[in-house]
């Protein structure tokens, strides 16, 4: 990113700020100007005193009359100074906090229609991410500010400064300028030699934040396996490589700046001698105050290269991480891209033909995939761990795009189909479903926002909810995330309920349930299904058996498929898992002790009935 890149990318953030731009300006100016009174008053007033020395009778008068006019115009462009200065420094960080505002909300709305692909890829991991953005948006918010109360305000003074000396004198002139490449040669040199050492310190910031939130998502199973002083042992090592980084950052920084600083006395021993030079020598217009006025002056050129390194640091920082923040700003490729197509019904047909699906990491997990889902129908995904099942509803909800083949929703290619139209139609239950930082009633409301209280209590109802909820202190009120996960998977469900769609997909909904709560899951899930595609992936044989189609994957293939009961007598890997899954349930004997009459009680009652 070159610096002028980067103020393209900063100027559509200014812009709605064009007044503060256009009065901060002018307060630079006034302030520049305000910045020569010193040289000017001293000159003239040496000159003046020097032609009163030594002073005769009757000459006291003058000399008050002289020193009362500076003392006013000095307080006075003081009190002028301080009110510029404050209104300058006011305005540059009013700037700076409305730019950094804009700026970070920007590319949150920028990330949110980012697709899921992004966020899975190595490099964009929380920690890292969040680094990246929090650090972009605080050097480029300082880099306006920089600009409106360092840079600017002080290179207007400086050729202020040259302009006066060239008119007093053009060889002063001309010496003060000749230093001023000098110190820029030096200042780039310095900043070359650091560009690699300063980007190495953003990657290192970026894992130290990655690593302190992995400690803090993992501690429970830290703690557990006392792996405290190994986690700190990883850490120490990237902490060591920082220090280490910020080291040689430091000593190259402090031998630059020594080199500059001896340059800049140069530069006034130069000025001081060539002054004098003249002064003595009786060059026409060059009197002993002239002195003064030059010094003076050099010291308001070199005051901004004095900070150049340090406005060089902070832009070298900013063009670095603006790097990282307008990546993630312009990043067009990873927009979640849809067609317009949104048909008035969607009737919930899925075909998937030849499908390779690959995730950004290269883990290839999907291998020519064939399979007719069909419309109102219960649909298994079977297979071990691994086997793809999570990969194929993750394609159905257009959370990734094949490598190749097609898929299709009643017979139109998903890619044609409106991204959010579809997934409105879609109802997605996970084995930890993300429950927002908010009330039970707010993550209700997520499956439709328009719902009302009366549909929130309906939907819990159904969801067996409702009883647990109203016995809290605070009811619907209550915080969320303070629910047990049995509780958290039944307000997933209530949000599925209240959201209503036609196709629902059930990735392991009670993977991590007791037995009471899966089976109310369980009776909720069969109240929904009705009349609707749902795709089911679940260890638990009661939800899969009564499905009407199965799909048995193993490594990212479909191995078997058909009609449940029969891809059962079949055999092969459906039948495996099914037979496994009976024998550690210890089915035989359950069904012995159910047998024996008292617990059976129930199904006896049952089947009377139906006699
Ligand atoms: P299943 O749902 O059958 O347990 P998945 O579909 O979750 O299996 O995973 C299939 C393969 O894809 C596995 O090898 C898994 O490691 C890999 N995988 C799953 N999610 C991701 C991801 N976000 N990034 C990279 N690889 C992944």
């Amino acid at each position: 990113m070159t610096i002028g890149n980067m103020f393209k990318g900063i100027r559509p953030f200014v812009k709605p700020y064009k007044w503060l731009v256009v009065g901060t300006l002018v307060m630079t100016f006034v302030g520049s100007l305000m910045a020569q009174v010193n040289a000017v008053v001293l000159d003239w007033t040496v000159d003046k005193i020097n032609s009163l020395i030594p002073l005769g009778e009757g000459q006291w008068g003058e000399a008050i009359r002289i020193l009362t006019l500076i003392s006013g115009i000095l307080l006075g462009k003081e009190l002028v100074a301080a009110v510029i200065t404050f209104a300058q420094r006011y305005y540059g960080e009013r700037m700076r906090i409305l730019v950094s505002r804009d700026m970070a909300q920007a590319v949150i709305e920028r990330m949110l229609t980012f697709r899921v692909a992004f966020f899975a890829a190595d490099d964009n991991e929380p920690g890292k991410l969040q680094t990246r953005i929090d650090r972009g948006v605080e050097s480029l918010s300082n880099t306006v500010k920089n600009f409106f109360i360092d840079i600017l305000p002080m290179f207007t003074s400086a050729i202020l400064a040259l302009i006066l000396m060239y008119a007093a004198n053009v060889y002063v002139g001309i010496v003060a300028t000749c230093i001023v490449p000098i110190y820029f040669w030096i200042t780039f040199r310095q900043a070359k030699k650091l560009k690699g050492w300063r980007r190495g310190m953003r990657t290192y910031r970026e894992a130290k934040s990655h690593g302190i939130m992995n400690i803090i998502e993992s501690i429970t199973v830290i703690k557990s396996f006392n792996r405290e002083r190994i986690e700190g042992d990883k850490q120490l090592a990237l902490q060591n490589a920082l220090t280490e980084n910020q080291m040689t950052t430091r000593r190259l920084s402090f031998l630059y700046d020594g080199l500059k600083s001896f340059v800049e006395q140069i530069g006034t021993v130069l000025i001081i001698i060539l002054t004098a030079y003249l002064v003595l020598s009786g060059y026409p217009g060059m009197t002993i105050g002239k002195i003064m006025y030059h010094i003076m002056l050099f010291n308001n050129v070199s005051a901004p290269i004095r900070q150049l390194h340090r406005i060089y640091d902070d832009m070298n920082d900013a063009l670095i991480y603006a790097e990282g923040y307008f990546d993630i700003l312009n990043n067009d490729v990873d927009v979640e891209r849809g067609g317009s197509y949104r048909p008035e019904k969607v009737v919930g047909e899925f075909d998937i033909e030849h499908v390779d699906f690959t995730y950004p990491n290269g883990t290839k997990a999907l291998h020519d995939i064939n399979m007719h889902i069909a419309p109102g129908k219960r649909t298994a995904f079977v297979g071990l761990s691994g086997a793809g099942k999570s990969t194929i509803v993750n394609l159905l909800d257009k959370f990734y795009e094949p490598d190749c083949g097609s898929i299709k929703l009643d017979g139109v290619d998903l890619r044609e189909w409106d991204t959010q139209y579809l997934r409105e139609h879609i109802g997605l239950v996970l084995q930890k479903n993300h429950i927002f930082d908010g009330s039970i009633e707010e993550n209700i409301l997520y499956g439709n926002p328009h719902a009302t209280h009366d549909d929130v209590v309906e939907a819990a109802k159904k969801a067996y909810l409702y009883d647990q909820v109203v016995a809290l202190p605070k009811g619907f009120d209550t915080k969320a995330t303070n629910l047990s996960g049995g509780q958290q998977q039944r307000v997933a469900i209530a949000r599925m309920f209240i959201k209503n769609p036609p196709i629902i997909f059930l990735d392991e909904p009670t993977a991590s349930l007791d037995a009471i709560a899966t089976e109310q899951i369980k009776n909720s899930i069969d109240a929904i299904k009705m009349n609707r595609t749902v795709i089911i992936i679940s260890h638990n044989i009661s939800q899969i058996i009564d499905s009407e189609m199965t799909y048995a994957l193993r490594n990212g293939r479909v191995e078997q498929s058909g009609d449940t009961e029969e891809v059962y007598r079949r055999g092969g890997i459906y039948k495996e898992i099914i037979d496994a899954s009976a024998r550690s349930l210890n089915i035989g004997k359950i069904a012995d002790l159910l047998d024996d009459g008292k617990i059976n009680d129930s199904i006896v009652i049952n089947e009377r009935e139906d006699a």
